[in-house]
C-alpha cells in the first residue's frame, strides 16, 4: 500500500472513529486501532480533497495537521499534547515556536508510537530552498511566503530562498542536487 493511501486510511478512519465514538473510548485507543495495522510504514500525511481525488484538501494540508476538521490531527492533540485538547490554540498560533512544540509534544511521540518513518532526514534537510526548488519538490505552492537573500539548500544557487514548510515541506523524494552535481565532477 503506498504512503498516500495509509494516509487516507488512517485520516478517514479518524473521522468516522471520531463520530462513532463510543462512550468513555479514548484518543490513544482510537489512534491504536487506526495504526496499529501500518506500524513501521512509511507515511506520508498529505490530505486530499473529499469531494476531488487526488487535489489537495482546501481546508488543511496534512491528516495530522492541528486543525479544527483534522480528525487524525485532533486525535493526536488529544492523546499526546500536555494538556490534550486545551492546547489546540497554542500549537495554532502560526508560529516557529509553536510549529516546534507541536513537532516535538505531538507529531514525534504519535510517530514514535507506531514507528512511523522519518519522513525527513533531519540532519541534511534544508533550512531554505529557492521557489524553483520548492516548486519541484514541495507538497504545495505558498500563498505567501517571505524570501530572503540565502543558499538554496537543495540546488545550492545564492538567491531569493524561503523555509521548505511554505511548500507544505518537501517530499521524501527531495534529492541534494549540490551534493549529486559536485559528484559528477
Ligand atoms: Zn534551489
Amino acid at each position: 500500500m503506498g504512503t498516500h493511501a495509509i494516509a487516507k486510511s488512517v485520516g478517514l478512519g479518524a473521522e468516522y472513529a471520531l463520530k462513532n465514538r463510543k462512550p468513555g473510548q479514548t484518543a490513544l485507543e482510537i489512534l491504536d486501532m487506526l495504526c496499529a495495522p501500518w506500524r513501521g510504514c512509511d507515511a506520508e500525511w498529505e490530505a486530499e480533497d473529499p469531494q476531488r481525488p487526488g487535489y489537495m484538501h482546501p481546508e488543511f494540508y496534512d491528516y495530522t495537521d492541528p486543525h479544527p476538521k483534522a480528525a487524525l490531527g485532533m486525535l493526536m492533540i488529544e492523546a499526546f499534547a500536555p494538556n490534550g485538547l486545551a492546547d489546540l490554540p497554542k500549537y495554532r498560533t502560526g508560529t516557529d515556536e509553536a510549529e516546534a512544540a507541536w513537532w516535538a509534544e505531538v507529531y514525534e511521540p504519535f510517530k514514535q508510537r507506531y514507528d512511523f518513518c522519518q519522513i525527513m532526514d533531519k540532519d541534511n534537510y534544508p533550512a531554505w530552498v529557492c521557489a524553483d526548488c520548492g516548486r519541484k519538490y514541495g507538497h504545495r505552492v505558498p500563498d505567501v511566503a517571505t524570501w530572503h537573500e540565502d543558499t538554496c539548500g537543495v540546488c545550492g544557487k545564492q538567491t531569493a530562498v524561503s523555509e521548505p514548510r511554505d511548500f507544505g515541506h518537501l517530499r521524501d523524494d527531495w534529492v541534494n542536487e549540490r551534493s549529486v552535481r559536485s559528484s559528477d565532477e
